[in-house]
């Protein structure tokens, strides 16, 4: 279960633009960036498809490690004091394209809200 396009790049197998790494967590630019600064946050682990996957006595410190990830990465692209979003799309209605859990981490302008 869950082998998507994140997993080559997890994998190395297909190149991306990676901006942070670390045991759990990967981290690289979005390839249609929506904002100057667009990364994609997500789990080294392949079986989370989604937000409602997510069991917080089993992935409690994967989930902390995911905004800390967020946090770092804000700080290092100099946005961390002009603010970001963080958002996790969740199936259909959502838009959720690719089926293993991702953060959006967008900033580097206004960002509108409601978003569409
Ligand atoms: P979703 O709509 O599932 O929340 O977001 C998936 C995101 O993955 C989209 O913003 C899309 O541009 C991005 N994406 C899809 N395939 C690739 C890829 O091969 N490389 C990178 N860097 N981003 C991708």
């Amino acid at each position: 279960m869950g082998e998507t396009i994140f997993s080559k790049i997890i994998r190395k197998e297909i190149p991306a633009d990676i901006v942070y790494e670390s045991e759990t967590v990967l981290a690289f630019r979005d390839i249609k960036p929506q904002a100057p600064v667009h990364i994609l946050i997500i789990p080294k682990i392949t079986d989370i498809e989604t937000a409602k996957d997510i069991n917080p006595a089993e992935h409690g410190q994967l989930l902390a490690d995911m905004f800390d990830a967020a946090n770092k990465i804000a700080k290092d692209l100099g946005i961390s004091e002009s603010g970001y979003r963080l958002v996790i799309n969740s199936g259909p209605d959502a838009g959720q394209e690719v089926c293993h859990l991702h953060m959006h981490l967008l900033g580097g302008r206004k960002l509108n809200w409601p978003p569409g």
